[in-house]
């Protein structure tokens, strides 16, 4: 069954928790750093790796990190707060405990609004902690033998746990979209899930249509991409929805998501906070910030993917779907700005960035970059092809040219005979149609559509590079008279 079937019988409830890594230049609690990629165990100190006798020092930039981020969504940021040891045994945790936050996190409530299905949804959080990241492990299966990296011991954390308000899978996908758009324009993380930097586990129950009763939620750990995400969860609901469906329960678990074999598998059963006997680290003192810190950050201006998506619907007149495209990262919306103000209607800066300019960074799979195609190059192709100087054809492939090779615009023009505004059209109109005047008198007795064959004549013998426009003016001028 899918899942917008199962949907009609059951409702969808949906909790995420949704790990950062903040681009801090030192781990969160020693002055080792943290960077992807890199000859494991090169990154450590004594305090990361949890040799006894090292003592932890709370990082001031993860605290700032984190109160960047509580402003984002408007939650309400402690002063004042503690950190706390999460117990648990792994290989990758030599300590055999996280620091993390318990009962007093540094940012609690606050929401982020989404969109989805042309709707508004501002999904609520329970809070957001700072935490410190476990090591890697890698599991070689053929020799039995497991390799330890430390590397990523003790990077810096944010934890984002929603309230279970989310309600449908691809809602799980769009809010995780969201909070990697918001990372980015707040500048606290770069978020790159390829570089597990933004990771997420998802809680799910069923719960019987519109009875509002929760039902045993099941957690799925370590999601590391957006399409997985919903592929996940939507695992999970068909999985729950056959035990309901033949009379058995929901055990409370907590699995794993399988890429290869695209399910998620049970890890253990049952698993409570109690198990991990958390308690106030007595290494780290309790926090309280002077006000100066909280202030000085609330008094910046930060602007949010939502400002621009306000602006762009309400003063540009875009659409939703128009208004996020431009919007997903601060480069795009300010390159789209930069062209509008320069004179381009928004409508049409809009097209020609989300499909022209967007189609070229999808296929050779690149992230939009300004560098590779300046705004005032593609302000000068909207513009020419607006005042019938050069074709729409001729624009797309002036701006594949500037995309592939790196060429000047100005070189590109003048050597590829794109600009027709200097060239007589008329007369050369009027020796394409000397060439095939049998069809031009049949056209002066009523056979009007062999109007479309001149255009194909004429669009052939200039490769396309004359005007539509420009066409059907200067033909009805000549076969009139
Ligand atoms: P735990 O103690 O198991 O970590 P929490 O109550 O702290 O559980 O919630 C963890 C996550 O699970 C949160 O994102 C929360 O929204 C979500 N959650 C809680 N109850 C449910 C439920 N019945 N169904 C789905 N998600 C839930
Ligand atoms: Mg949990």
């Amino acid at each position: 069954m899918n899942i917008n079937e199962i949907n009609k019988n059951w409702d969808f409830i949906i909790g995420l928790e949704i790990h950062v890594q903040l681009e801090t230049k030192s781990k969160i609690f020693s002055e080792c750093s943290y960077d992807y990629d890199q000859t494991p165990n090169t990154l450590t100190c004594p305090t990361s790796i949890g040799l006894p006798g090292a003592l932890p020092n709370i990082n001031q930039s993860a605290i700032e990190s984190a109160i960047k981020f509580g402003k984002a969504v408007k939650g309400k940021i402690s002063k004042k707060f503690t950190f706390a040891r999460k117990h648990y045994f792994y290989p990758d945790l030599p300590k055999g405990y996280q620091i993390s936050q318990f009962d007093q996190p540094i940012i609690t409530g606050g929401f982020v609004p989404i969109w989805w299905n042309g709707k508004k949804y501002n999904i609520e959080l329970t809070r957001v902690h700072l935490e410190e990241d476990a090591g890697k492990s890698f599991h070689n299966t053929k020799n039995n033998t497991s390799n330890l990296d430390y590397n990523r011991s003790g990077a810096a954390l944010i934890e984002i746990v929603t309230e279970p308000v989310l309600i449908h899978p691809e809602q799980a996908k769009i809010f995780m979209q969201r909070v990697k758009q918001i990372v980015n324009f707040i500048n606290i993380s770069n978020a790159e899930m390829e570089k597990g930097k933004l990771r997420c586990d998802a809680n799910i129950s069923l719960s019987k249509k519109g009875s509002g009763k929760f039902g045993v939620k099941t957690e799925i750990k370590n999601i590391n991409s957006f399409r997985n995400v919903q592929k996940a969860i939507e695992s999970e609901i068909i999985r729950q929805n056959n035990l309901l469906n033949n009379g058995n329960k929901v055990e409370q678990a907590t699995l794993t998501w399988n890429n290869d074999k695209n399910t998620a598998e049970i890890m253990r059963l049952k698993e409570n906070a109690d198990d991990y006997r958390y308690f106030n680290d007595p290494d780290l003192p309790p926090v309280d910030l002077d006000d100066s810190i909280i202030d000085n950050i609330m008094s910046e201006t930060t602007i949010l993917p939502y400002d621009y998506e306000n602006k762009f619907i309400e003063e540009y007149n875009l659409t939703l779907n128009e208004a996020s495209i431009l919007s997903t990262t601060k480069k795009i919306a300010k390159y789209f700005e930069s062209i509008v103000d320069s004179g381009i209607s928004a409508k049409k800066a809009s097209a020609w960035i989300s499909t022209e300019l967007f189609r070229l960074f999808n296929e050779k799979n690149l992230e939009f970059n300004s560098e590779k195609i300046p705004s005032e190059s593609l302000f000068k192709i909207i513009k020419l092809v607006d005042e019938d100087k050069i074709t729409q054809n001729s624009g797309k492939e002036i701006l594949r040219k500037i995309f592939e090779n790196g060429k000047d615009i100005d070189e590109i023009l003048n050597s590829g005979n794109f600009d027709t505004s200097n060239l007589d059209i008329g007369s050369i109109i009027s020796e394409i149609l000397s060439e095939c005047s049998d069809e031009v008198s049949r056209f002066k007795n009523g056979e009007e559509k062999l109007m479309g064959f001149f255009i194909g004549q004429i669009n052939r013998k200039t490769k396309g590079k004359i005007s539509h426009k420009i066409i059907i003016d200067e033909l009805k001028k000549k076969l009139n008279n």
